[in-house]
């Protein structure tokens, strides 16, 4: 069943998550503050639907149906027709909190509000709203057209017609959905986070250069990606508010983001979506 979706966030995530939908045959409504924004994230969509259709994943005819499936808006209330919304706005705890508030406002009282936060605690982001049984987390993968995880995550109060509801339509995107509780980081960034950061003081220490410990882990764990190259791909600044939910979170100090991830964020150098992280990227 082809139901209105919106997405909250037009950056790398968000417009990934409005891309699997709009395939998916789903309307979907791209909401960002930001013009420059939903202009990028139109034209990532754009870009990734014609890699898709030049590999033979996605006919021309599905690729333009999809586009045309796709709205964008700067104003919160264009969400009114939804029945699902998915939340992909900056991870910061009280940025969610205010946006939670405001889409209980502006959403249909049946819609589900569902948050693509990577740490922040959805029971607490459900306690915004009127509606807890009906908030939940819907965490998708980076890249999320590539990605098969959506990590769904259930606070203290979400219902259980919530959850499979999420459940079902993660599946009928082609996604294989888990089901885990609400604690900081979740599973996904409580065990890979720990180990970015390890990483970075591995880096910090001149035990290796970035090359030499993405190279052990990548042939040494066969792991796709090493991982200073995947706090690149996530950005850095996420990282660093990931650490930090899980530092505060869970009140150990084993957490604490590294000081060399803190320098590069204060640079301004947040990974490939500023061109520069642990590695240069062309433009
Ligand atoms: P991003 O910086 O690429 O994009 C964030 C977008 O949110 C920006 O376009 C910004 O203009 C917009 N925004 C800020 N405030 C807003 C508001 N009040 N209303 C609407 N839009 C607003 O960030 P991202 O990497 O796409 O991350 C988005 C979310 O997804 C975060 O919660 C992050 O933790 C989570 N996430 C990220 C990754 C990753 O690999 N980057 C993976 C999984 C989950």
């Amino acid at each position: 069943m082809s139901t209105p979706i919106s997405v909250i966030g037009a950056g790398q995530m968000g417009n990934g998550i409005a891309h699997v939908f709009a395939v998916g045959g789903h309307p979907v409504t791209m909401i960002d503050v930001s013009p420059d924004a939903l202009a990028r994230g139109r034209a990532t969509i754009e870009k990734n639907l014609d890699r898709q259709v030049k590999k033979g994943a996605l006919d021309a005819a599905a690729r333009d149906a999809a586009l045309g499936r796709l709205a964008t808006s700067t104003d919160l209330a264009a969400v009114g027709g939804s029945t699902l919304v998915v939340e992909a706005a900056t991870e910061n705890t009280a940025l969610k909190f205010k946006v939670f508030a405001d889409l209980d406002a502006v959403a249909s009282a049946g819609a589900i509000l569902a948050s693509n936060t990577s740490s922040i605690s959805i029971t607490e982001i459900a306690s915004r709203t009127t509606r807890p049984a009906q908030v939940i987390g819907m965490h998708f993968m980076n890249p999320v057209p590539v990605m098969q995880l959506v990590e769904v995550i259930r606070g203290l109060a979400t219902s259980d017609a919530t959850t499979a509801a999420v459940m079902a339509t993660a599946k009928a995107l082609g996604k294989v959905p888990v089901e885990v509780n609400d604690f900081p980081g979740f599973v996904s960034n409580r065990v890979l986070m720990p180990m970015i950061n390890e990483a970075v003081y591995c880096l910090m220490e001149g035990v290796g250069t970035p090359e030499a410990i993405d190279t052990v882990m990548k042939l040494g764990m066969n792991h796709p990606l090493g991982p200073l190259a995947l706090a690149d791909l996530i950005g850095l600044d996420t990282c660093v508010s990931i650490l930090e939910v899980l530092q505060q979170g869970l009140g150990d100090p084993k957490y604490r983001p590294c000081p060399l991830l803190r320098k590069y964020v204060a640079a301004g150098w947040l990974g490939r979506k500023t061109g520069r992280g642990f590695y240069a990227y062309e433009a």
